[in-house]
């Protein structure tokens, strides 16, 4: 009953819209919607009424509403266009969309995802509302568990299009994006580096893309399960892809094309001159420590970590020691200085790092046993390159990774990322640079 009263309201709404058009002519639309005559970006019986009302020389048309009512597009308007308008009024409210559509409310996005007598809207930060559904002709009405509701009149514009008017006048134009529901548990917001040398900066459904030679555009964004689907610009521009999460900041994306695409998490936050990519405090030959960053001693945590695989090892028959834990920036200024001044400083810089730069003065690193080749191939080294990470710790500047870490292969040298994060570190084979898509290089 209650839907009934609401269709009849709304085709009594649409009588007093009929007059207010055509008293004060033709209201500001947006869009071309073939048979909008009265062009309130909807196909109605209005609009029947004034192409009947003309064809019978009642009313007289401007070329904006005549264009609206040829609608067999051969220059003429007459009964043919009526017949016509009268089977699109009729289909109107006889499709309902299924599937994930975008719309486009004054420049803000949200998505419309139908299925099962059900409708979820999710708006452009992530968060989502589910309806149930129910038509009468081509009156929408969403009804939430609580038993508010709002309406809309959908009309197609095409197969993959329709515009949905709502009881406040405002419209809506959406687009079809893809055939299932949209899941907003696994939206990816933030910011991604990508292996093509892109960034992508994504906030809820929409983002901003910078490629290689800095040129941006905007998207919008969805997962889809496995999938996921960028709308680049506008409509026709949409990349496909079917998305592979290989840990908890990289993802994979193969293209419909074929290529694939290696997204990295890259959230760089700088606090006191500290810097932090995705929580992991940096110290490296690109990013330096303050003078005054001083944890007086290797950390809490990172300790603990040590003492618990120096137990470890002893009951397996080996023995670790620290043999170098922290150190502080003036320290580490006079260390360098003094390679400099023995070895010259780009052979020093293969070796020693410059004040503030050192992972040493983190107060996570550490050296075992000995800090020189001697300990690289002892029973000890090979112990500790196939358990540390069981405790948090990562072998920092590995064999065939100088250009990439900025130092030579230290097999004494390790650095605590904690146990979930040095296991990722680890099963990726990537150095921690790699991992987080960072270099190492001083700038001068
Ligand atoms: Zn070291």
């Amino acid at each position: 009953m209650d839907m009934i009263k609401k269709a009849l309201t709304a085709l009594t709404a649409a009588g007093t819209l009929c007059a207010c058009v055509t008293a004060n002519g033709v209201s500001a639309a947006s869009t071309m919607i073939k048979g909008d005559v009265d062009r309130d970006d909807r196909v109605s019986v209005c609009d029947i009424v004034i192409l009947k009302n003309y064809i019978l020389g009642r009313y007289g048309l401007n070329d904006e509403q005549l264009n609206a009512a040829d609608m067999n597009c051969d220059g003429l308007v007459d009964n043919l266009d009526l017949s016509c308008l009268q089977e699109a009024v009729l289909e109107s409210g006889k499709k309902l969309p299924v599937g994930t559509w975008i719309g486009d409310c004054g420049g803000a996005k949200r998505y419309l995802s139908f299925g099962n007598g059900a409708v979820t809207i999710t708006t452009p930060d992530g968060s989502s509302v589910s309806y149930r559904l129910e038509t009468v002709n081509d009156l929408l009405i969403f009804r939430t568990a609580s038993g508010a509701e709002m309406s809309a009149f959908i009309t197609w514009t095409g197969d993959r299009s329709f515009v949905l008017k709502w009881e406040n006048g405002s419209a809506e134009t959406y687009r079809y994006l893809y055939g299932e529901k949209l899941n907003s548990s696994e939206l990816l917001s933030g910011r991604w580096v990508t292996s093509q040398g892109r960034t992508f900066e994504i906030n809820g459904l929409s983002g901003k893309v910078t490629d290689k030679s800095g040129g941006t555009s905007r998207f919008e964004y969805a997962p889809d399960g496995g999938d996921i689907v960028f709308h680049f610009g506008n409509t026709e521009n949409a990349a496909y892809g079917k998305k592979v999460r290989n840990d908890s900041m990289h993802f994979t994306v193969t293209w419909s094309d074929g290529t694939a695409e290696r997204f990295t998490r890259q959230e760089i936050e700088e606090r006191d001159g500290i810097t932090y990519i995705n929580g992991i405090l940096i110290a490296n030959k690109t990013y330096s420590l303050p003078a005054g960053y001083n944890p007086a001693g290797i950390l809490p945590e990172p300790q603990a970590a040590f003492n618990t695989m120096q137990a470890d090892a002893k009951k397996a028959g080996y023995s670790l020691s620290i043999a170098s834990g922290y150190r502080s920036y003036a320290y580490q200024g006079q260390l360098y200085n003094n390679y400099v001044a023995r070895d010259g400083q780009a052979a020093a810089d293969t070796y020693s790092a410059r004040a503030g730069h050192s992972e040493h003065q983190t107060g996570l690193a550490m050296d075992i046993n000995y800090a020189g080749d001697w300990f690289t191939g002892t029973p000890e080294a090979k112990w500790l390159a196939a358990n540390c990470v069981n405790y948090g710790f990562i072998i920092r500047y590995p064999l065939g990774k100088e250009s990439i870490t900025g130092y030579q292969y230290e097999s004494w040298h390790i650095r605590y990322l904690g146990k979930e994060l040095a296991k990722e570190v680890a099963d990726s084979g990537l150095t921690l640079e790699e991992f987080l898509c960072i270099d190492s290089e001083y700038r001068s």
